[in-house]
């Protein structure tokens, strides 16, 4: 009997271990996890769960009983600490040794952590796990003044839940706007008065050097200017890091994610990856890609099983993601730095409208907000290179269907 392994048991580990069973794989699963969690979602962490919208069974992808019906075993609360190529085994943190005929690594990513003056004191968190929103909520107040280090779509969305909440929101931004590495100035610009319109206070080019505290828990951000800003507690998200170092230890190439293939095979034929980890090649693009989203992990761990399990599966689409603030849903599709003309259609004062991004004309890539219905058609131009009159895009009595 065929014996397969997964390393990590996130989005990706769920998607990849439902697929196998879902394409006939009837032999053995072992999936390691060192959350002592089902494999879950990690959208609702700064937005529905972290508002207390949404509770941990709707969070978790499938019910533990998914994985007892399908004969899947789940390793919890454990770590892969070593993959033997030559001898196909992992080793894992309880002195168990698992035999694998093919390998999946799909550790996913950790939040990037800042080390400077006061980083370990209580009250300075990430925001990663089901684990680390729980201790976030313990402290949420209404009146609690909330410094967020870092204005990307982690921090701005959990600054919407906390005003919301009635707590007093400062984010901190080094770079001279917020969401500068994922879009465009004037998308910035938007969200940038959305946050201030509701209550939060944004301060751009100002760089968080450390934190102090009494007792332990934290007081205040320091800043590289000199201020002391009073908080009671503080989110710091300023990106994360792949885990490679399993792979890289193992001597899987890695540079800058896992490497994979279009097949999500890595340099050893036995083993795949999936997910935040890797780093893919994107034909449609013509270059290679580390992405951090939901829709990437879903579709390389149904690549990567179906390959698993002797298939012939490609993996190659244009990069979506999306995310939730107040009452605004943003889509993305493509890069928005890929174009170099912006179209507007719809009224952002309205907060309804989509960005089209063109290069010689061509759309590659489209900012829509609440647009979902929409969004489908802009999905469906970026991936097939629709090169619509730029007046009737604009123009929002013009159907997209008519212009795809
Ligand atoms: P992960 O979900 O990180 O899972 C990897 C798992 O492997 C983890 O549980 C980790 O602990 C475990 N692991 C790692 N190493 C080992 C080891 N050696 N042994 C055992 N276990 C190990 N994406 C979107 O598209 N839209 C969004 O709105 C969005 N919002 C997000 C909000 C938050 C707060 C966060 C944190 C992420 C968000 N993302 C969003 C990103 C998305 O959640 C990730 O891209 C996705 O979770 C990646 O899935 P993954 O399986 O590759 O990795």
């Amino acid at each position: 009997m065929s014996k397969f392994v997964v390393i990590g048991c996130g989005h990706a580990a769920g998607q990849a271990v439902a697929s196998l069973r879902q394409d006939g794989f009837a032999g053995q699963i072992d999936v390691i996890g060192e959350e002592p969690h089902v494999p879950y979602q990690r959208p609702p962490l700064s937005k529905q769960y972290l508002s207390g919208e949404q509770t941990i069974d709707r969070v978790y992808l499938r019910a533990a009983a998914f994985y007892d019906e399908r004969k899947i075993t789940l390793h919890l609360g454990v770590r892969a600490t070593r993959i033997d190529p030559t001898a196909h085994t992992v080793a894992v943190s309880t002195g168990e040794m698992l035999h694998y005929d093919k390998l999946l690594i799909a550790t996913g990513s950790r939040a990037r952590r800042l080390s400077i003056t006061g980083s370990e004191l209580a009250g300075v968190h990430y925001l990663r796990t089901i684990a680390d929103v729980d201790a976030i909520r313990a402290e949420f107040g209404t009146g609690k003044r909330i410094m967020i280090a870092g204005g990307g779509y982690i921090g701005l969305e959990v600054a919407s839940v906390a005003v919301t909440a009635g707590l007093a929101v400062t984010v901190l931004e080094m770079e001279e706007r917020i969401l500068k590495r994922v879009t465009t100035p004037a998308m910035s610009a938007f969200y940038h008065g959305l946050h201030t319109g509701r209550g939060v206070v944004i301060r751009t080019s100002t760089k968080v050097s450390g934190f102090a505290g009494t007792n332990g828990h934290v007081e205040a951000v320091l800043t590289e200017s000199g201020e002391r800003i009073p908080a009671d507690l503080v989110i710091v998200g300023v990106g994360i890091i792949a885990n490679t170092e399993i792979a890289a230890e193992a001597r899987i190439a890695c540079d800058n994610g896992i490497l994979v293939d279009d097949h999500c095979r890595t340099s050893d034929p036995d083993i795949y990856a999936a997910g935040d980890c890797t780093n893919h090649p994107n034909a449609l693009l013509g270059r290679r890609l580390r992405l951090e989203s939901v829709p990437n992990a879903m579709e390389q761990a149904r690549v990567a099983a179906t390959n698993m399990n002797g298939g012939d599966a490609t993996y190659a689409s244009i990069p979506w993601f999306w995310s939730d603030q107040y009452e605004l849903k943003l889509q993305m599709v493509g890069f928005s730095s890929d174009g170099d003309v912006a179209v507007m259609r719809g009224d952002p004062a309205a907060y309804q409208f989509a960005t089209f991004y063109l290069k010689n004309g061509v759309i590659v890539a489209v900012d829509a907000v609440n647009s979902p219905r929409e969004f489908m058609a802009c999905r469906q131009m970026v991936d097939k290179r629709s090169k619509p009159d730029p007046a009737k895009l604009a123009d929002p009595k013009v159907a997209l269907k008519e212009l795809i």
